[in-house]
């Protein structure tokens, strides 16, 4: 056996552990949903859920706490982690890598074991494309230091690690925004130095059937990807949405991990119109597992209808 299976047979190993540790005596289910689109396989894999007290971190607290209140939802929120695997016959492309190890206590990190649930290996993966680096996106990319997709090659818009990969950017970044540094070098540095990071500038195609599109201001290079097969398309938008409770209704309201949070309404309020007008496919990272449905046009602000779960992909 080479030292690279060695090293990640280790990480593999370790991040079994991780969750076997975690696991608690009544397991969830193994989160997974597929879905046929046109010739590719779309496996939906849930990386977990995190809580997050939205008042606290979104622009509008007033607000938040009267939708949430008013749709019967508790705070703080609990927030699906979805990650996207397409299979299109000739590529095995994993949008979003979920949080990794970054979040601990077993509330994330499952991509791996429902990777595996749904029949796929983490060699598998021959592409991952990254929405944005963010711990909750690009974090699952790396255990302890090591490639978990050992055959992946991974994708982002150059905007993102010359942000996040950049030590200059960091010792210039307001305390709140320091963590995200630290973890990209952790998670996405091993690629880097593997030679297994890519850029693109969006927009751009980046494999048949696959475009990445700008949406900006969340981050400096968030990228939506189009997914497209005979004629039928899913867009995969990243964190335009972190609160459907919030933000279909008010896309005005932003969240502090927003860098621009400006350029992130605006991008926001763009996706939302243009979604609404061509019934496009969504697939939302944070958006209820699966986190898949459409977005239609309301008299104030827009609303989310779910697809409906089919035991027919
Ligand atoms: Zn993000």
């Amino acid at each position: 056996m080479s030292i690279g299976k060695t090293l990640i047979a280790a990480a593999v190993l370790a991040a079994t552990a991780a969750s076997a540790q975690d696991a608690p005596a009544w397991p969830q289910a193994p989160g997974y949903y597929r879905m046929q689109l046109g010739d590719f396989r779309v496996t939906v894999l849930s990386d977990g859920a995190v809580d997050r007290d939205l008042p606290a971190i979104m622009s509008d607290p007033d607000t938040v706490r009267a939708r949430y209140q008013a749709q019967h939802q508790a705070l703080p929120a609990r927030l699906s982690i979805n990650c996207y695997l397409i299979d299109t016959g000739e590529h095995r492309i994993l949008v979003d890598t979920g949080a990794g190890e970054l979040f601990g206590n077993g509330v994330a990190g499952h991509l791996v074991a429902n990777l595996r649930s749904a029949g796929y290996a983490p060699e598998d993966i021959d592409t991952v494309l990254l929405t944005h680096i963010h711990g909750d996106h690009s974090g699952g990319l790396s255990i302890a230091g090591q490639r978990l997709f050992p055959n992946a090659t991974a994708y982002v818009d150059a905007a993102d690690p010359a942000l996040w990969l950049s030590k200059a950017q960091e010792a210039a970044a307001p305390v709140a925004r320091r963590a995200t540094f630290g973890q990209s070098q952790k998670t996405v540095g091993p690629y880097v130095v593997a030679g297994r990071l890519k850029t693109f500038t969006a927009p751009a195609t980046l494999f048949p059937g696959v475009r990445a599109i700008p949406l900006r201001g969340h981050t400096p290079g968030q990228s939506g990807y189009v997914i497209e097969s005979q004629g039928q398309r899913l867009l995969l938008s990243g964190d335009v949405i972190h609160s459907a409770e919030v933000q279909f209704r008010d896309p005005a309201v932003t969240i502090h991990y927003d860098v621009d949070p400006k350029a992130a309404a605006a991008t926001r309020e763009a996706i939302l119109a243009e979604t609404a007008a061509n019934g496009i496919l969504v697939g939302g990272a944070h958006i209820a597992f699966p986190g898949l449905g459409h977005v239609t046009r309301e008299t104030k602000g827009y609303s989310w209808v779910p697809l409906p779960w089919s035991s027919q992909p």
